[in-house]
C-alpha cells in the first residue's frame, strides 16, 4: 500500500469524492489521491435522503463525467409553489410560484436520491484509479513540509490533508478550529412517499408555524419529504405507529396528489447553523459540512460543498501547474478567500428565512405574505432568485460553469 500521496481526503461523501474526481481530471494519473472513509466498506448504511442538485452542480457532474450515470434517476424540478398558513387552515393559498428554467431546456435544479449519486461518484473515482480506502483518518502530525496522516490501515505522508469528514469533523477539532453557530431546536423528518397522481415536476414548500414542509418530486409518482418540527415533536412523530404517522403526514401533505403511501424509512435530522472560524490550518483544508452546516430550507448545503470542492480543486490545479506547493498557504488562502464570504452570506440568508417563516405570529405572516405576493408580481426579481438558487451567480469556479479544469 502506498505510503506517500499528494492529497489525502478524509471523507468520501459528495464533497470529498467530487474533489478527488476534479483533481484527477486536472492533474492526471501521476497525481496521487487517497480518499479514506469507513463508509466505503461493504454493508455500510446507505443515506436515505434525496437532494436538490442545483444547475451549477449538475454542470459540474457533467464536466466530471458523472452525470450520464445518474441522469435516468434525476427528476427535473419544473416549477415550485410556496404557501404560508397554519396547520389547521383548510386552504393553503399559493403566494409565490417559480417556473424553473435558467436557460431554455435547463431546469434550475434536479431531485436525486443520495445513495445512487454517491455510488456513481465512488464508481467513477475507482475507475479513475483514485485510491479509495474503507477506513477512517484517525490522526495527523507535521513532518517538515509534509503532513503525516494516520489511517486505520497505516500512515501516509502527503502535501495536503482535506477534511471532508462531515459536520462532526474530527480533523477540524484536532486542528483546533472552532465553529460559530447554534442549534435551531428543530429537526427535519425525512421520508419518501408514493402518490396516486403525478407531481408534474412540481416542488411544493408549505411554510407551517413549526417550519417548512417540503414536497420534492422524485422519478415516478414519488416525492421526498423534508418536514420540519421542534426536536421533541419530530422525535414523537418518527416513533409513531405507521397508521398514526400516516394521519400526521396527511394533515400536512394534503390531498392534491391523491392517496399517499409512505415507501421509505423515516428519520429525523437535527438542524443547526455552523460555520468554521477558518477553512484552513497548516496543510489542511476544510470542505463541505466540515466547513459549514446550514438549514436545509433552501436545499443548498450539498451544493455549497460542491462549490468548495470546485474552488479548492481549481486553486490546487493552478498551483501544481506552476510548480508551487499544493499544500502551501498561498493555495489555502486563495481557497478560503473564495469560499468564506459566500458561505457566510448563504448562512445568514437561510437563517433569516427560517426565523421569518418558522413562527406563529399573525403580524409576521401578513408581512411576509405581502412580500411574497410582491415578489410574485416581479419577473425580474423572480429570475434573480432562480439564478441564485441555481448557483450560477457570483464568482463561480470553472467546474460549476461546466468547464473542465
Ligand atoms: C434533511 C436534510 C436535507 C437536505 N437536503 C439538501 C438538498 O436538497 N440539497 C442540498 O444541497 N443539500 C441538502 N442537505 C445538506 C447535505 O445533505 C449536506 O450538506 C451534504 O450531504 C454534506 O456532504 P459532505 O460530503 O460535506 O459530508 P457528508 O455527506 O456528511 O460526508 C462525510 C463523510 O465523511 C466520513 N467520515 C467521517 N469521519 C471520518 C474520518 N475520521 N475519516 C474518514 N472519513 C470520515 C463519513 O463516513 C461520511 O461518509 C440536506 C441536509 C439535511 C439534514
Amino acid at each position: 500500500m502506498a505510503t506517500r500521496a499528494d492529497v489525502v481526503i478524509a471523507g468520501g461523501g459528495f464533497a470529498g469524492l467530487a474533489l478527488a474526481l476534479a483533481l484527477r481530471q486536472g492533474l492526471g494519473d501521476s497525481f496521487r489521491i487517497v480518499v479514506a472513509d469507513p463508509a466505503f466498506a461493504a454493508g455500510a448504511k446507505p443515506d436515505l435522503r434525496a437532494s436538490a442538485i442545483a444547475a451549477a452542480a449538475r454542470r459540474m457532474f457533467e464536466a466530471l463525467g458523472v452525470w450520464d450515470a445518474v441522469a435516468k434517476d434525476a427528476q427535473p424540478i419544473l416549477d415550485m409553489v410556496v404557501t404560508d398558513s397554519k396547520l389547521e387552515h383548510a386552504m393553503r393559498p399559493v403566494f409565490l410560484t417559480f417556473a424553473g428554467e435558467i436557460e431554455e431546456g435547463e431546469p434550475f435544479a434536479h431531485m436525486i436520491e443520495n445513495a445512487p449519486l454517491n455510488a456513481a461518484l465512488a464508481a467513477n473515482a475507482r475507475a479513475q484509479r483514485v485510491d479509495l480506502r474503507a477506513t477512517a483518518v484517525t490522526d495527523f502530525e507535521y513532518e517538515g513540509s509534509r503532513i503525516a496522516v494516520s489511517l486505520g490501515d497505516g500512515k501516509i505522508s502527503a502535501a495536503l490533508l482535506v477534511a471532508a469528514d462531515g459536520a462532526k469533523s474530527r480533523i477540524r477539532e484536532q486542528a483546533g478550529i472552532a465553529t460559530h453557530g447554534w442549534n435551531y431546536g428543530q429537526s427535519a423528518i425525512v421520508t419518501t412517499v408514493a402518490h396516486e397522481r403525478p407531481h408534474e415536476g412540481r416542488a411544493v414548500e408549505h411554510f407551517l408555524p413549526a417550519g417548512p414542509f417540503a414536497i420534492l418530486p422524485l422519478k415516478g409518482n414519488r416525492s421526498s419529504l423534508v418536514w420540519t418540527e421542534t426536536d421533541a415533536e419530530a422525535a414523537r412523530i418518527v416513533a409513531l405507529a405507521d397508521d398514526e404517522f400516516h394521519t400526521e403526514l396527511e394533515r400536512r401533505f394534503g390531498l392534491h396528489l391523491g392517496d399517499i403511501t409512505v415507501v421509505g424509512a423515516r428519520r429525523a435530522y437535527p438542524l443547526g447553523l455552523f460555520v468554521a472560524r477558518s477553512f484552513m490550518a497548516d496543510r489542511i483544508a476544510l470542505i463541505g459540512d466540515a466547513a459549514h452546516v446550514i438549514h436545509p430550507i433552501a436545499g443548498q448545503g450539498l451544493n455549497m460543498g460542491l462549490r468548495d470542492a470546485a474552488a479548492l480543486a481549481e486553486a490546487i490545479v493552478d498551483a501544481a501547474r506552476l510548480g508551487l506547493d499544493i499544500g502551501g498557504d498561498v493555495v489555502l488562502e486563495r481557497y478560503q478567500r473564495w469560499r468564506r464570504f459566500d458561505t457566510a452570506t448563504m448562512g445568514v440568508a437561510t437563517d433569516g428565512l427560517n426565523r421569518l417563516f418558522s413562527n406563529e405570529s399573525d403580524v409576521l405572516r401578513l408581512m411576509r405574505d405581502v412580500g411574497l405576493g410582491l415578489v410574485d408580481r416581479m419577473p425580474a426579481l423572480k429570475s434573480f432568485f432562480i439564478r441564485e438558487a441555481a448557483g450560477v451567480t457570483g464568482d463561480v469556479p470553472k467546474l460549476l460553469r461546466g468547464k473542465a479544469l
